[in-house]
């Protein structure tokens, strides 16, 4: 078995995590932001609501910030209060209400778990964060945690991006806190710091700290609750001697936790030095040829095609314009001459490549992808006849393009 890290990144001593715990709790008490989910799972009675509630608002903030989700939460649950009637929405609805959150495959997977739930479960959520996770699609560790806690009451802690942040200040964790080993670590800490009796607040108090005071770039320590707990911002104050010296005390050396030997603390950064994570890979380059066919619908107005994508993979079931995923470093003649073949295969007659109107190029950043968009026009004067065999397609006028399931990327297109 591994050695047990230092003592010194640890929370040993019961009276430090009791005082940690009432001056967090205190803290949210007075400070907390008031969020839509929030006041649901605080007030609704019925546990299957309250968990129900949790959890789409917990899909919905994966990589999507507060402000942005408040407005699709509300319209979710407008439309959706329960999950019996999301169970009967279809895919479609379910991506139109979407549109523009990213990361689509979160709400197709919400939908098909509360399928599941209530086909298979009777109705009732899970009540633990391991059946959580075991049982629900789409929910992982974090997630389960969250739902457990907050709407059922469970002492089990959480681990997101702002409590690894709070946690490795907390305790000057500095190794890669991607890795395996830190990870663990912070999961083992966040269950022996949550409040036994009040869990869902606890760990909503810490990642409410890591989202407005112990943000990324400009910490406010000085009104922090916790900072008296806080190994960084003392290291910060009094340099690198703790005040009381540990035995069991680590340096830089071999310590599984410290940051490593070659990138040592720096005082310039402060309490930033913490957490520390890997290079990130650089996001792949794609190039994809976009074509928008216009044509004059029955009562004159514009009306564009638009088609849906395959059920599966990136932006998957949602709409877009006809496009062409481009090899890198074709000349444009080429890229021309290969959208107009792909085009030709919609509307069952050929298009000369000439007639392609370059409009300009559309740049949208997926989590992993550097996507460009080379956008192209191409007006119709007699009507088309689209073939059922292919994927679906339809003409929609601009204000049914907005409210169709399509992708933040296509509406900058
Ligand atoms: Fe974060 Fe500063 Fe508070 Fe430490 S004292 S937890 S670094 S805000």
């Amino acid at each position: 078995a591994p050695a047990p890290p230092p003592a010194r990144h640890l929370f040993r001593d019961p009276a430090e995590v009791e005082a940690l715990r009432g001056n967090l709790l205190a803290w949210y008490d007075r400070c907390k932001r008031d969020l839509p989910w929030r006041t649901l799972a605080a007030t609704e009675s019925d546990a299957d609501r309250r968990g129900y509630a949790v959890w789409v608002s917990e899909i919905m903030l994966q990589q999507t910030q507060v402000a942005t989700v408040i407005d699709y939460y509300n319209r979710w649950m407008q439309k959706w209060p329960t999950l019996q009637a999301l169970a009967q929405a279809s895919l479609e609805e379910v991506n139109e209400l979407w549109a523009g959150l990213g990361y689509y495959s979160r709400g197709k997977r919400l939908q098909e778990a509360a399928r599941k739930v209530v086909s298979e479960l009777a109705g009732r959520m899970p009540r633990t964060a391991e059946d959580l996770q075991k049982l629900l699609p789409g929910v992982g560790r974090y997630t389960a945690g969250a739902i457990a806690s907050i709407s059922y009451g469970q002492a089990t802690g959480v681990v997101d991006g702002n409590v690894i942040r709070v946690l490795c200040r907390l305790r000057c964790i500095g190794a890669d806190s991607s890795s395996p080993a830190v990870i663990d670590q912070l999961w083992e800490m966040a269950n022996v710091l949550v409040d036994r009796s009040r869990p869902g607040d606890f760990n909503q108090a810490l990642m409410e700290l890591g989202a407005t005071v112990c943000v990324p770039k400009a910490p406010l320590c000085g009104e922090c609750p916790v900072k008296q707990h806080c190994r960084a911002w003392h290291r910060k104050l009094f340099g690198n001697r703790p005040t009381v010296p540990d035995v069991e005390d680590c340096g830089v050396g071999d310590c599984p936790l410290c940051p490593p030997a070659t990138e040592p603390w720096d005082s310039s950064l402060g309490v930033t030095n913490f957490p520390r994570k890997a290079a990130k890979k650089p996001p792949r380059a794609m190039r994809t040829a976009t074509c928008v066919l216009e044509r004059r619908g029955s009562h004159g107005a514009p009306e564009y095609l638009i088609v849906q994508r395959p059920s599966s993979g990136l932006l998957a079931g949602l709409w877009e314009f006809p496009s062409l995923l481009l090899a890198q470093d074709l000349q444009e003649e080429k890229e021309r001459e290969e959208l107009a073949d792909h085009l030709q295969a919609w509307m069952g007659q050929p298009v000369a490549a000439k007639g392609l109107r370059f409009i300009g190029e559309v740049i949208h950043i997926f989590s992993h992808i550097y996507q460009t968009y080379v956008v192209y026009s191409l007006p119709l004067d007699g009507d088309v006849t689209l073939d059922p065999a292919l994927s679906p397609s339809r003409w929609v006028t601009e204000d049914e393009f907005h409210a169709s399931a399509v992708s933040t990327a296509m509406k900058k297109v």
